[in-house]
């Protein structure tokens, strides 16, 4: 069964569409700390493809196909709504509030 992400979609859908995907393979029952490690597993594949990107120490890993940086982004964007999912934040809604207080902070 293929899973379609609507047109134009906001944040909500995204986080609809990772949900029902997980449920769909049997990862909803994934724990939150294991979940937490998926997570930062895939930041650090993205750090490598931001340093593949950016020519930094990377000679090696060059020579390989993975670690490219769009595929990262959505990895690292995928866990981070799959952990909002979890915790059942809205992640649009924390977006906002939080942004309205960083607003009014003072930044030095
Ligand atoms: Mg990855």
């Amino acid at each position: 069964m293929k899973l379609e992400l609507k047109n134009n979609p906001i944040l909500a859908d995204y986080q609809a569409h990772v949900k029902a995907f997980c449920t769909l393979n049997g990862w909803n029952k994934t724990s939150p700390t294991e979940l937490f490690l998926l997570f930062m597993e895939e930041v650090g594949e993205l750090a490598k493809a931001i340093r593949k990107e950016q020519n930094l120490f990377y000679e090696e890993a060059k020579k390989h196909k993975k670690f490219d940086l769009e595929e990262e982004f959505a990895d690292v964007f995928g866990y981070l709504l799959d952990l909002a999912n979890h915790f059942d934040i809205d992640l649009e809604k924390a977006y906002r509030e939080k942004h309205a207080i960083n607003e009014q902070r003072k930044w030095d």
